[in-house]
C-alpha cells in the first residue's frame, strides 16, 4: 500500500477535497484501485451534531457513519467504497485514548500527545488495510492550527517508518493576486511550506489554487523557495465545474509525479469518463431552473450533495443547470409564484427545526396546485405529506411533532424507540435501508427496480395511523420498508410528485447520475 498524504496552507476552503478526490480519479483512470481517509482536528465525534451553517452538509455512508462532506466528493469522482473507518476526528482519537488509559492498557505510563496520540492517529492511517494500491489521506484544516499538530506529526513519523518511496505529501496553497502590483503572490505559499519544512514534512507536490495562469517565473520561484522539484509545482486553476479537476491536474501531469513517485508501472491515463462530463456540461442549451428552497441555502455547502445530485441529473439530460436557492423564511413572507415564476422544478432538500418550514410549505403547495415537478427530501417528503394532510385531506393544523408537539394531527411523529433515545449524537435512523417500491409509480419508473436502497438520516416518520385517511384522498405511498415504515410519497394526479424519505443524493455520481434526479430533471424539463 501506498500513502498520499493531502495538507493544506494558507487559507481553508481551498478545495483540497476536491484535489484529493481528483487524484484519486486520475490514478483510478490509469488503472490502479483508490481509498480515502479524512482526518478532522475538531472534537466533535463526527460533524452529525454540528450546524450545517457552520460546517456545510453532513455526509452519509452506507453504514450510516455521518461524515464531512468531502468523503461525498471522494464517492463522486471515485468508485472507493468508504466506511467509517474511514473519516476521523480528533475526538474519536482522543475518546480511544482515553477508554484506553481508564482500561489500564498503558501499563503505568504516563499518557501523552507524543506518543500515545500520535500512535493510535498513525494505527488508523492504515486500518482497516483495504483492497486498493493507493490510499490519499486528507488533513482537515489549514498547516499551523494548533489542533492539526499532532496529525501532522503522525505524517512525519509514519513517512519515516514505512519509507520515502511509500509516501507521498501533497501541499493545496493559494496563490493570491493582488491586483494593484498586477501580480499573483508566491510569499504565503512559501510561508506555509516553510512551516510544514520546519515540522519535518517535504512536499512532493504543491497544488497552486489560483484565479491567474502562474508564469514560468512563478512556478521557478515557488520550486527553489518551496523546496518542490519544477514539475511538482502544480497549477490549479479556477474552474467553471469541479468536474474539470481532473482534467486539468491531468494535463498538468499531477498523476505521473504520482506514479513515478511510486515507481508503479500503470496503464496509459484513461481520462475519457471526464472528458464526457465536461463537453456534456459545456453544451450550450436552455437552461432548466431549479428551485432549492430550503432553511441553510445561504450557506454554499450545506446542500452539496444535492446540487451536485442535480448538476448530475442535468448532465444526463445533456441540460445546463441553474438552481435557484430560496431561503425557506423568505418563502413564508414574499409571493409565492413571484419567487418561483421562472423555476420549471421545485426541490424541497432535508433540514432540522422549525426555521422556514411554512415557507418551504408554501412552494410545495404551489408545485403541487401548478403542476410543477417536485422532488422533497427527507424533510421535503415529511412536508409534502404535512401540506397534503392540511390542504386536501383537510386536517387543519396537520404537522410533525418536530414543529409542533400539540398538532391535533401528528401526521410525521416519532417511533418509540426515537423517543427513547436520549444522545443527539449518532441516535438517528442512519445508513443504508431497503425500501420496496410500488409497480406503476413515478418512483418505479424512475429506478426501474422492485427493491432499492438508500441512505437515511432523520429521526421522525411518516405516522402510519394517517395511512389510511391520507391514501383515500388520493396520496400514494410509493414505497415501504418491509417493517411497513412509509419510505417515499407521490401524487399520481401530478404530472411529477415524488417525496422520498432517504437521500438519494449521496449515491449520485457524475458518470452515473441518479435516475431520481435524472428523472425529476426531465419532468422539470417538459414544462
Ligand atoms: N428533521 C427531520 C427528521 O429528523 C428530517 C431530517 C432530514 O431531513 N435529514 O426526521
Amino acid at each position: 500500500m501506498k500513502y498520499i498524504f493531502v495538507t493544506g496552507g494558507v487559507v481553508s476552503s481551498l478545495g483540497k477535497g476536491l484535489t484529493a478526490a481528483s487524484v484519486g480519479a486520475l490514478l483510478e483512470c490509469s488503472g490502479l484501485r483508490v481509498t480515502f481517509k479524512k482526518f478532522d482536528p475538531y472534537l466533535n465525534m463526527d460533524p452529525g451534531t454540528m450546524s450545517p451553517f457552520q460546517h456545510g452538509e453532513v455526509y452519509v455512508l452506507d453504514d450510516g457513519a455521518e461524515t464531512d462532506l468531502d468523503l461525498g466528493h471522494y464517492e463522486r469522482f471515485t468508485h472507493a467504497k468508504l466506511t467509517r473507518l474511514s473519516s476521523c476526528s480528533s475526538g474519536q482519537i482522543y475518546e480511544t485514548v482515553l477508554r484506553r488509559e481508564r482500561a489500564g492498557d498503558y501499563l503505568g505510563q504516563t499518557v501523552q500527545v507524543i506518543p500515545h496520540v500520535t500512535d493510535e492517529i498513525k494505527r488508523r492511517f492504515t486500518t482497516p488495510n483495504e483492497d486498493a494500491d493507493i490510499t490519499i489521506i486528507e488533513l482537515g484544516g489549514t498547516v499551523g492550527d494548533m489542533e492539526g499538530m499532532p496529525f501532522l506529526e503522525a505524517m512525519r513519523q509514519f513517512a519515516l517508518e514505512i519509507g520515502k518511496n511509500n509516501t507521498l505529501f501533497i501541499h493545496v496553497v493559494l496563490l493570491p493576486y493582488v491586483r494593484t502590483a498586477d501580480e499573483v503572490k508566491t510569499k504565503p505559499a512559501q510561508q506555509s511550506v516553510a512551516l510544514l519544512l520546519g515540522l519535518g514534512i517535504y512536499p512532493d507536490i504543491l497544488m497552486c489554487r489560483t484565479e491567474r495562469k502562474m508564469t514560468d517565473e512563478v512556478r521557478a520561484k515557488l520550486s527553489l523557495f518551496c523546496n518542490v522539484p519544477i514539475n511538482g509545482v502544480v497549477e490549479e486553476l479556477d474552474v467553471e465545474s469541479i468536474y474539470e479537476v481532473p482534467s486539468m491536474l491531468h494535463e498538468e501531469g499531477a498523476h505521473r509525479i504520482v506514479l513515478e513517485h511510486f515507481g508503479i508501472e500503470a496503464n496509459d491515463c484513461d481520462l475519457s469518463p471526464w472528458t464526457n462530463v465536461t463537453r456534456k456540461i459545456r453544451a450550450p442549451k436552455e437552461r432548466v431552473h431549479i428551485a432549492l428552497v430550503g432553511k441553510y441555502v445561504e450557506h454554499k455547502d450545506a446542500y452539496k450533495s444535492v446540487h451536485e445530485a442535480l448538476v448530475h441529473g442535468a448532465i444526463a439530460n445533456g441540460l445546463p443547470l441553474d438552481v435557484v436557492r430560496i431561503d425557506g423564511e423568505m418563502a413564508e413572507r414574499e409571493d409565492i409564484r413571484g419567487l418561483l415564476q421562472e423555476c420549471s422544478g421545485v426541490i424541497v432538500p432535508g433540514g432540522f427545526g422549525d426555521r422556514g418550514i411554512e415557507g418551504m410549505l408554501r412552494a410545495i403547495g404551489y408545485a403541487r396546485e401548478q403542476n410543477l415537478p417536485f422532488l422533497g427530501i427527507c424533510l421535503g417528503m415529511q412536508l409534502a405529506v404535512i401540506e397534503f394532510a392540511r390542504h386536501v385531506a383537510n386536517l387543519d393544523g396537520a404537522n410533525s411533532t418536530e414543529f409542533d408537539e400539540m398538532t391535533p394531527h401528528p401526521v410525521i411523529s416519532l417511533l418509540d424507540e426515537q423517543r427513547q433515545a436520549v444522545n443527539k449524537g449518532g441516535t438517528m435512523r442512519l445508513g443504508s435501508y431497503e425500501c420496496h417500491v410500488v409497480s406503476n409509480t413515478c418512483l418505479h419508473r424512475a429506478y426501474g427496480q422492485e427493491l432499492i436502497h438508500e441512505r437515511h438520516r432523520h429521526r421522525y416518520e411518516f405516522n402510519g395511523a394517517y395511512r389510511d385517511i391520507l391514501t383515500s384522498h388520493g396520496l400514494c405511498i410509493s414505497g415501504t420498508h418491509p417493517s411497513g415504515l412509509v419510505e417515499a410519497i407521490e401524487l399520481p394526479k401530478h404530472p411529477w410528485f415524488v417525496g422520498i424519505q432517504a437521500h438519494p443524493e449521496f449515491k449520485s455520481k457524475p458518470h452515473a447520475p441518479h435516475s431520481l434526479f435524472r428523472e425529476f430533471i426531465r419532468a422539470a424539463n417538459l414544462m
